[in-house]
């Protein structure tokens, strides 16, 4: 019988108890799920993942040193963490201690908390003390199984401030094993010497800042804050277009804390990702799910700034709007790197299935970083960015609410984490 040349493995899985593709024709369920799998990768790519008991007709395999046998263990595609504010300086544990405490947000502005006191230390900060601060919080994010982590500028909001929070991004990649993907937010607030002349804000962002990071590839996408108190939508276009024509896709921070209408635009825009959407309607809905925008819901911000009111999950789902589910992690509204425990409560506050949480913090992850032909699922030729949980069930990884199952994590093919 004629065989094709099989492919050299380096590195392999074996005796996985449920294997998670989420490619759907690839395995049972909507979380494409195959039972009694193997994975193999040979460079940084997937070059066999399926049953166990077709591995050695598809690949040669490396030496036993570079088996691993899971055990019945799950395996599932390296977390993605589509929307965080990574690099900063500061702490603003004073100010959660005084908001949990009861003091008003004027108190906590008067005694110099909110934002724009991270924005002070960050613009302190050296690219040095930044990228130390930075590649621990990577850490943590590799301890939970994430493997890609979006990061926002927008807490130096002047020229050299925003090019020093991009550069730093751009510097962890070539010093942690995670994925860094950069976005350009300066429009994140108006900074206070600009509070009585705004438009000269702006002018600066669309005239100096915008080209800058375009010129020096330093962010892959352009975001507003759009709503009250930060940038209306008449502005938030202004600088998403204006990013457009420097090869910059859009994204948005919309629809937190009132409806503003930037759904429209953001489709309009064919924006990458609409994030946040505690306030978006059904007809917003609609226009998304029709569009290649990615719905980002961010519960762990809602937990903990303290409000009640979780972006509607369920409604964006049953609409057919492709929904992810990240930790918005900053300073100030959300500071946690535990995505899987933010997927627990996009099921108990956003009403989401665990599949639906899972593919929101994966494939729907990817895609709202373009990035789904690449990463986000497990399938031949993909990115081998693989994590395996120290449980024989997928749920515990919701389940063991604020827990952490990672076991091995795998980046680019190589093991990067390793549990007891
Ligand atoms: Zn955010």
């Amino acid at each position: 019988m004629h065989r094709m040349k099989r492919c050299k493995a380096e590195r392999a899985v074996v005796n996985i108890g449920s294997l998670l593709t989420l490619e759907p024709g690839s395995g049972a369920g909507p979380l494409g799920i195959v039972e009694r799998a193997a994975l193999a990768f040979a460079g940084e790519r997937i070059v066999y993942a399926g049953p166990e008991e077709k591995l050695r007709d598809a690949v040669e395999l490396p030496a036993a040193g570079s088996i691993l046998d899971a055990d019945g263990r799950v395996a599932l595609p390296g977390l993605v963490d589509c929307h965080t504010h990574l690099v900063f300086a500061g702490s603003r544990a004073g100010e959660f201690a005084a908001r949990v405490s009861g003091k008003s947000y004027e108190e906590i502005l008067a005694a110099g908390g909110g934002i724009h006191s991270t924005v002070e230390a960050t613009r302190r900060a050296s690219e040095s003390e930044l990228l130390a601060l930075a590649r621990r919080r990577l850490d943590r994010f590799i301890s939970f199984g994430v493997t890609t982590v979006e990061a926002k500028s927008g807490y130096g909001l002047d020229l050299e401030n925003e090019l020093k929070l991009l550069r730093v991004a751009r510097a962890l990649r070539g010093q942690h094993p995670v994925d860094v993907v950069s976005t350009f937010l300066g429009a994140h607030t108006v900074p206070r010497e600009y509070r009585e002349r705004r438009e000269a804000y702006l002018e600066l962002l669309v005239h100096e800042v915008l080209p800058r990071v375009a010129a020096e590839k330093l962010a892959v996408s352009c975001d507003v804050f759009c709503e009250r108190g930060a940038f209306t939508l008449e502005e938030t276009r202004r600088i998403l277009e204006a990013g457009l024509r420097l090869g910059l896709p859009a994204r948005l921070h919309a629809e937190q804390l009132s409806r503003s209408g930037s759904i429209a635009l953001a489709v309009e825009l064919g924006a990458l990702s609409v994030d946040h959407l505690e306030f978006i309607d059904e007809s917003d809905a609609r226009l998304l799910s029709g569009s290649r925008t990615t719905a980002v819901i961010l519960p762990a911000a809602t937990l903990f700034a303290g409000k009640q009111r979780y972006a509607p999950g369920r409604m964006l789902c049953d609409t057919g709007c492709r929904v992810a589910v990240s930790t918005d992690f900053n300073p100030g509204s959300s500071h946690t790197q535990n995505l899987p425990m933010t997927l627990t409560l996009a099921c108990l506050g956003c009403r989401l299935t665990p599949e639906e949480a899972v593919r929101g913090a994966t494939r729907h992850a990817a895609a709202a970083l373009g990035l789904e032909s690449d990463r986000g699922s497990i399938g031949p030729g993909k990115r081998a960015d693989v994590l395996i949980l120290d449980s024989p069930d997928w749920r515990d990884l919701l389940y063991h609410f604020g827990g952490n199952l990672a076991w091995r994590v795998f980046k680019n093919g190589q093991e990067v984490l390793v549990s007891r």
